[in-house]
């Protein structure tokens, strides 16, 4: 006996909810790509890809999921030996780092642990010292999905500028973008990454470079022609676009969910996220309350809008999750990076995703189960956490400033 039949949430940070006009748009026969629709609907997605990051710059579009993306920056931009500065403040700013590394550029990490964000002294410091201008790039993680942790992007642009450093800012929003404010132009951003599966709604398989002059003059003598940049913003034909077949398919997916995204507009995105977040946060705030529920970063100006990671004891966190799926339909997220992935304390961490087609009812779902699975697994917390979620929903101010 169970209480899951009905619909089910995937509440993990990514892949997210896949809208279901972006269902209905790929469940189509193959599309002819060489002449036709297909090629229209292509042109038509660049300039609404250019509102998500905005940026009047490039836009780049990869068959690859963010890791493909990751590389992509890289490639286009960087050689052998050149170095990178990476502020590290969760598992992905590591693995974008170890990417580099194998492509054998040198990378210096600077670790600012798991539960706060980058501090700017430190790299303005960095930067400073670096009187020959070895430091090529800047590899920025904007929220880390291991952590949550949300960094100042347009505060890490101004300690560069202050520092007088000439590095390539470069971002990655795989995690943010579509959910919290990223405004690549007006905050100095050179290089932009993002996969199609989390704020933008559609089936993992697309990644998307942005950039701007600056980063296309820094092309280095050799680009892999797969990752090369440069014949996908400006294809001669069609398929240059990616490098060979088109992704029929997704293209199709991609055009209904910025459909939907450009109908809401970029504004609303962002403030729908925010809300539904501090509803998130009500709810963990109260069922912390003498008990070991705890959400990873204690600073609600340094927490993403998009992902939630959360502390219990071990193994509580893994019984929720599992009582949640199992009994609520609703799937948790595991927690990834944050002890060694052999200690049995992996089981006190989990993660709520909250990115991309999530409502104020899906919101309320995921809590009113969080809150009877902490009551079926029987570890202490505090109840109320759904009343005060919905109190803040209903109090919250939609007037977008
Ligand atoms: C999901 C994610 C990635 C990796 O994306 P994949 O599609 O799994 O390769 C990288 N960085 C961040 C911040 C992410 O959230």
């Amino acid at each position: 006996m169970s209480l899951v039949q009905g619909r089910t949430y995937l509440a993990i940070p990514g892949p997210s909810v896949t809208p279901e006009p972006v269902m209905r748009a790929m469940a189509r026969a193959g599309a002819n790509i060489y002449e036709g629709e297909l090629i229209d609907l292509t042109n038509g997605l660049l300039p609404d890809l250019r509102e998500v990051a905005q940026t009047k710059h490039h836009v780049a579009m990869y068959i690859c999921n963010g890791h493909g993306a990751w590389e992509a920056a890289l490639a286009n931009t960087l050689s052998p030996g050149d170095l990178v500065l990476v502020p590290a403040t969760g598992r992905f700013a590591h693995g974008w780092a170890e990417m580099a590394e194998a492509l054998s550029i040198e990378i210096e990490v600077i670790d600012f642990g798991l539960r706060a964000p980058w501090d700017l002294d430190v790299i303005e410091e960095r930067l400073r010292a670096d009187t020959e201008g070895r430091i090529k790039a800047i590899l920025a993680v904007h929220v880390d999905t291991s952590t949550s942790i949300r960094n100042d992007v347009p505060a890490l642009r101004a300690v560069m500028n202050a520092a007088g450093h000439d590095a390539l800012l470069m971002a990655d929003c795989i995690a943010s973008l579509g959910c919290d404010r990223f405004e690549m132009d007006a905050w100095g951003v050179d290089v932009l990454v993002a996969g199609s599966q989390k704020g933008l709604m559609v089936p993992p398989g697309m990644g998307f470079v942005w950039f701007n002059d600056k980063a296309k003059a820094h092309r280095p003598e050799r680009v892999s022609s797969y990752w090369d940049w440069g014949p996908r913003h400006e294809p001669q034909w069609y398929y240059q676009y990616f490098g060979g077949t088109a992704p029929t398919h997704h293209l199709y997916g991609l055009r209904a969910a910025l459909d939907l995204m450009m109908e809401e507009g970029m504004v609303h995105i962002w403030r729908r996220h925010e809300v539904l977040a501090q509803a998130i946060w009500a709810a963990c705030d109260t069922w912390g309350q003498g008990g070991s529920f705890e959400m990873n970063v204690a600073d609600p100006k340094h927490r993403s809008h998009a992902v939630t990671s959360l502390r219990l004891e071990a193994p509580y966190g893994t019984k929720l999750r599992e009582w949640c799926e199992r009994q609520a339909g609703v799937t948790l997220g595991i927690g990834l990076g944050m002890v060694e992935p052999d200690d049995p304390a992996r089981h006190g961490f989990f993660r709520f995703g909250h990115m991309g087609h999530v409502n104020a009812h899906m919101v309320m779902g995921l809590l009113g189960s969080v809150e009877a699975g902490l009551t079926a697994i029987g570890v202490p917390f505090t109840p109320g956490g759904v009343a005060k979620a919905a109190e803040v929903l209903g109090s919250a101010d939609l007037g977008v400033s």
